[in-house]
């Protein structure tokens, strides 16, 4: 079966974002991007169904600017086949994404989609929920491991105190937790072969979704400072401030 894993170009994770100074958003001018984390993990899954035999084609999309082919380039170095570049010049939102790869899933026809559970830019953690509602697939979200049998997949799901295993009808949405996978690094040599694995170019209106925002950002502001702490010099005092800190605030 093909297996589809839509990657998104964010800001790294060890980046400290600063946020414009029109508060319109964050500043992304000289600002280091790479594959959104839960991507790469979901790239990784993919990677090693199809070592096992299970997953016969990985193919990798990304919706956004053109740049985004750099992460769709270190999908395929970690060992997808193929990509898809779908341009825009507008920030998409997860309606549109998820329009989007639904449309892909109808050429495509994979087994499997594996999404990253959330986006570390936006946080929304709703497109491979609403691409699940789209297409009318079983969901697996938040996945720890994944067991695909025949025509079915078991997923385990990571939930409050513990640990939820769903049977979904293939073809099926799987999102991925941190705990699912250790992605691998690339190797030069497949750095080199990735130069050469074909990416297709596509817009959204090939796949006829309008990626115009319906959101409007009012402001973006950053997080309030924490407050100096206090030295205490005894377990007493300690004990004393615990007691009497919310007064003192
Ligand atoms: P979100 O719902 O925005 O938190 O994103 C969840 C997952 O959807 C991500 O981890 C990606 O797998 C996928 N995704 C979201 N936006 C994009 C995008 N612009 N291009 C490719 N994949 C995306």
């Amino acid at each position: 079966m093909k297996v589809l894993v839509p990657v998104k170009r964010v800001v790294d994770y060890n980046v400290k974002v600063r946020v414009k100074s029109d508060q319109t958003g964050v500043e992304l001018a000289n600002v280091k991007m790479s594959m959104n984390p839960f991507d790469e993990i979901a790239v990784e899954e993919a990677i090693r169904l199809k070592e096992k035999g299970i997953a016969t084609e990985i193919i990798v999309v990304s919706i956004g600017v053109t740049q985004s082919t750099e992460t769709l380039r270190t999908a395929l170095a970690m060992g997808a086949d193929r990509g898809i570049l779908v341009t825009t010049d507008v920030a998409v939102e997860s309606l549109a994404v998820a329009k989007i790869l639904a449309k892909i899933a109808e050429e495509e026809q994979p087994g499997l989609i594996i999404l990253g559970k959330q986006a570390i830019d936006d946080d929304a953690n709703q497109t491979g929920q609403m691409l699940a509602g789209l297409l009318g697939w079983g969901q697996g979200t938040f996945a720890s491991k994944v067991s695909p049998d025949g025509d079915r997949v078991q997923v385990t799901r990571e939930v409050d105190g513990g640990a939820e295993t769903v049977d979904l009808k293939l073809p099926a949405i799987v999102t991925t937790d941190l705990r699912l996978n250790e992605p691998r690094y690339a190797s030069l040599p497949n750095i080199m072969k990735a130069k050469a694995k074909p990416i297709a170019q596509k817009t959204p209106a090939d796949y006829g979704v309008d990626p115009t925002p319906r959101l409007t950002i009012l402001k973006v502001i950053e997080p309030g400072k924490r407050q100096a702490g206090i030295k205490v010099k005894t377990v007493d005092e300690l004990v004393e401030k615990l007691k009497t800190i919310g007064a003192v605030q």
